[in-house]
Parts: structure tokens; sequence; C-alpha cells
């Protein structure tokens, strides 16, 4: 893609957005910066309100991952033949090396770390990005042809991908999440689907055969297919067998040893491992990569334990998925604190898991109400507590030895946190401060 000389307007003035003005301006590209909210300087260009004019003269418009890519504005451009694209495809013409794309409704911040790690262990080079911290147009500069950029990508990435293709491209799961914006689930599953119909022959795919959405990529794809299953032998593939985990025919290592709870994160494994070994890496490297790996923050990450007691942090759990597997993580005992702003979503299928699994469910946040209704009466005792300092102190009164306090809350944080991760380092500080013993 040549940008010399040419006039792009780039929208969402946040940290991708500047480092995708930061890209198109090294490039030679004429660049207008806009933004719904944002005003000020970026990269020595004044930020423009997101209006028409702004728009009027452009021969390339490059978005946010967090701008819709259906808004009026957008849709007028690209009516008058101008294309709008996303800063995955900015990046795709300019990254050197080969590309490791992961997606999936959950996990793919673990996995991409995971995977990350395994490759750094087994020393293949490689840099990590995407969703996961560092933007694709700021990993441009630092890439290079014998290192694998490894990204973990979301459906808003790759919605409006047309070229950006990559080399090894892997699916976790399709489950409801962002209904808000992409509106059904097969829209959903549609632009998640962009990362495995942009491969070509020669190219890697890496499914979960047990996901039916997901499994169906394979028909959209023209590259080979890895398959991972915790349920059945797969081939080529891993999977899970009497506790171990198979890797094309090997054993790998007992699930048992990976250092992360729940049967999820044994799916992030083996799919991590199928990723790795793609790119090169050995069964023994993968495992012993595996059994190092600390984790991945504000997911299952394990607090500490208080008489007894253990406090867990999984604030990622913005989802009804999330949460059901983060309870699914756990044999009994919960102390389970649950609520935030709601995304349109059904709370009604954690009933059961928290008949079995929970002692007490302590509701927080604006979805307070409707959770409490969704759980109903019998279920499980509910607790409404407003806030989260009132439901870990809650939490903390009432718990006995071996029951674990769980913080999977199924909803986002907007409504009381400025995000998942202030949710989860406020959890972390309230449960630290609480002393030991002082009940
Ligand atoms: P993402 O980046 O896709 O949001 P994360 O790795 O950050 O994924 O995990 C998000 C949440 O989903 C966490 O609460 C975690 O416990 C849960 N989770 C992780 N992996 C999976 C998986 N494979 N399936 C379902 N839930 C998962």
């Amino acid at each position: 893609m040549k940008l010399d000389g040419l006039k792009v307007v780039a929208v969402g003035m946040a940290r991708s957005g500047i480092a995708a003005v930061r890209l198109l301006q090294r490039q030679g590209a004429l660049v207008r910066a806009v933004d719904e909210k944002a005003t000020g300087e970026v990269l020595g260009i004044t930020i423009e309100p997101q209006t028409e004019s702004a728009f009027q003269d452009a021969d390339l418009v490059v978005i946010s991952p967090g701008v819709p890519a259906n808004l009026d504005l957008l849709n007028n451009t690209r009516a008058r033949g101008v294309r709008v694209i996303g800063e995955l495809e900015l990046a795709a013409p300019f990254l050197k090396g080969k590309t490791m794309g992961i997606t999936g409704s959950n996990g793919k911040t673990t996995t991409t770390a995971l995977t990350g790690h395994i490759l750094r262990e087994a020393a293949i080079a490689c840099q990590v990005g995407g969703n996961i911290g560092t933007p694709p147009t700021a990993l441009v500069e630092t890439s290079r042809d014998d290192q694998w950029n490894v990204l973990e990508l979301s459906s808003f990435q790759l919605e409006t991908i047309e070229t950006f293709r990559a080399d090894v491209a892997a699916c976790l799961n399709v489950t409801p999440d962002h209904l808000d914006r992409h509106y059904t689930l097969e829209k959903y599953a549609a632009a998640k689907g962009r990362l495995f119909e942009t491969q070509q022959a020669g190219d890697s795919a890496v499914l979960n055969a047990d996901d039916p959405i997901c499994a169906a990529y394979a028909k959209l794809t023209p590259a080979k297919v890895q398959w991972f299953s915790l349920e059945r032998p797969v081939s080529p593939g891993a999977w899970l067998e009497n506790g171990e985990i198979r890797l094309n025919g090997e054993v790998l290592m007992n699930a048992k040893d990976i250092p992360l709870r729940g049967r999820h994160n044994i799916e992030n494994a083996m799919a991590a491992s199928v990723a790795a070994q793609l790119a090169g890496a050995s069964l023994p490297r993968i495992a012993a990569a595996i059994r190092k790996f600390p984790g991945v923050e504000h997911r299952l990450e394990l607090v500490r334990e208080i008489d007894g007691v253990e406090y867990y942090n999984d604030s990622k759990a913005t989802n009804v998925d999330a949460t059901l597997k983060a309870i699914g993580a756990f044999e009994g005992g919960l102390w389970i604190i649950l609520g935030g702003k709601d995304k349109n979503s059904d709370y009604t299928v954690l009933r059961e898991p928290l008949r079995r699994k929970a002692r007490a469910a302590l509701l927080i946040g604006a979805a307070a109400g409707k959770i409490a209704d969704h759980l109903g009466s019998g279920a499980v005792p509910v607790m409404q507590c407003g806030n989260l300092a009132a439901a870990v102190q809650k939490a903390f009164r009432s718990a006995e030895p071996g029951d674990t306090v769980l913080l999977a809350p199924a909803c986002s944080s907007f409504d009381q946190f400025e995000n998942f991760e202030q949710r989860g380092r406020i959890f972390k500080e309230l449960v630290n401060a609480l002393a030991d013993g002082a009940r």
C-alpha cells in the first residue's frame, strides 16, 4: 500500500488511533485525526470533531477498533468510493515476519500471552500485540523477517479486514458477546470468520472441534486445519485423553501440570501448543514453557488466602460464558460477586451451576436487579451489596475455611469503574486490606 501523499483520516484518537497516525505519518500520508469526544493535539496535528466535513476530501479512512464500522458517516464515505479500513489492514502490508492471529469470544489474551511465552521459551523470536497491549501498527517498526508477530484479534479488528492474512489463525470459541455492536450472533461470527477467509493455501487454521461455530470456519478457509478438543481424539491437532494432552499423536503433558485453573485453560493450552508447534516449537519445550506460565492478571488470578478462604480475581469475566467457565473451575463453596453494566445478557443460565457450587451470589452495580430477577428464588441465596467494597466485606464475614470468594461478574465494569482492570485492581486492594484473622 502506497500512502505517500495520500489524504488519510484516522478516526478514534485513543492508543490504537495514535499508533495508526504515527505509522501513516512515517509513510508520508497527509493525516487528519478525528474523534467523537477527544480534543487537543496528537503527534503535531489538531484533533478535529467527527463531522462530515473532516471526511470530504479523504482518499482513505482508518478506524480504531472502538469505532463501529457502520456509522452513517463511514457509510457515506464508502458511498463516495473511499476505502475504510481498520488498524490491522493498515499495518498488514508493513508488518515483516510471519503472523499468528488468535481470536475467540473468551481466552484470547490468555492464549496469546501463553503462545508468546512458549515461543520465547523455545527460542523462537516473536513479538506479541494486537488487542493485548501494543497495537498492530505500533509493532511494524520492531517487526523483522525472522520473527513471528503473535496477535490477539477481536471481532472489531477483524470485521474490516480485506488483505490482512495470518500464516496461523486460531479461534478458541464463539459465544454470544458484543451483541450490542454486532446485533446478531451470525454477524459476530462472520466478523471473526474474516480471519479464516483471508487465509491462503499453505497457511494453517487452529480450530476448536467442540465449538460448532468455530468448527464451521474450516469450510471458509483455504488453510490446512489443525483441531483441538476436550472431548475426543482429533487429527491433526491436540486433544485431551485420560487427563493427558496429546499433540499430533504424542503425549505432550498431564493437564494437571497446567498452572491455570479450569478446563477452559486446557483448551487455551491446547490451542497455544498447536500454534507453537506450527511455528517450530518442540514438544518438550512447549510442555516446559506451559508448566512455567505465570498466567495473566485479572484472569482467575489467585489474590491471596485469608483464614483458609481463597480470593480469586476474574474481573475479566465480563460476559456470562466466562463466568460459567470460572464457576466450572471450582468444586464448590463459592461466594461469587456478580454484576456491573449489563450487556443485554441472559443470566438464567447461571442458576443451575450456582445452585450446585455457590453459597451465595453477592450482587453489585447496575445489573444487580436484573441478575436477581434472572436467578429467581430457591437457586442460591442472593445478597444485594451495591458496591464491590460491601461485597468483599460481606464475603469476608461469611466465608468458612475451604470456601472461595470469586469476583467473576458476568458484566462489563463501566457503571462503577473505568474498565475491568481497575475493577480487578480495586478488588485486590480490598482483599489485601482485609486483616488476617480480623473477622
Ligand atoms: P479474552 O481476551 O478473549 O477476553 P481472556 O484470556 O482475557 O480472554 O479471558 C477472559 C475471560 O474468559 C476470563 O474470565 C477467563 O477466565 C475466561 N476464559 C479464558 N479462556 C477461556 C476459554 N477458552 N473459554 C471460556 N472462557 C475462557
